[in-house]
């Protein structure tokens, strides 16, 4: 694992949460994107070498709606970057770990990613991604 990649943050409703990172990094988002497979928007920041990924669901069909609707808004999960999403999958599939995601999928940002099961991480959502090849 290199860096944190981004942190991902469970919002309700998505510009008011890009005016608070806003006034935080005393910077705008660099870019909002759809993803519908999950039924999310998203929105990025950068924060030195990570960024943050805010999440609105876009319909009670969204992962990010269930976990509000359980916790409320905050920190949703960590992604770590990695340099091969595949090996680093089977890795951890080789020591037991779980995941949600055993094949590399299409995320935001240009990336690809997985997510790990969290009931092996300490409860902690992790999310692996690596750049498109
Ligand atoms: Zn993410």
């Amino acid at each position: 694992m290199n860096k944190i990649e981004h942190l991902g943050i469970a919002v309700k409703d998505l510009a008011a949460s890009e005016q608070i990172f806003t006034d935080l990094l005393g910077a705008a988002p660099y870019k909002r994107e759809e993803v519908p497979s999950e039924h999310v928007i998203t929105s990025f920041f950068m924060i030195g070498e990570s960024k943050i990924e805010l999440l609105q669901a876009t319909s009670e069909a969204s992962a990010i709606h269930g976990f509000i609707e359980k916790k409320g808004e905050g920190i949703h999960h960590i992604a770590f970057a990695v340099d091969n999403l595949e090996a680093e999958i089977e890795r951890l599939t080789s020591l037991g770990y779980r995941m949600i995601h055993e094949k590399p999928k299409e995320g935001a940002d240009g990336k690809m990613i997985a997510f790990m099961h969290p009931s092996g991480t300490n409860k902690v959502l992790v999310e692996l991604c690596a750049d498109k090849a």
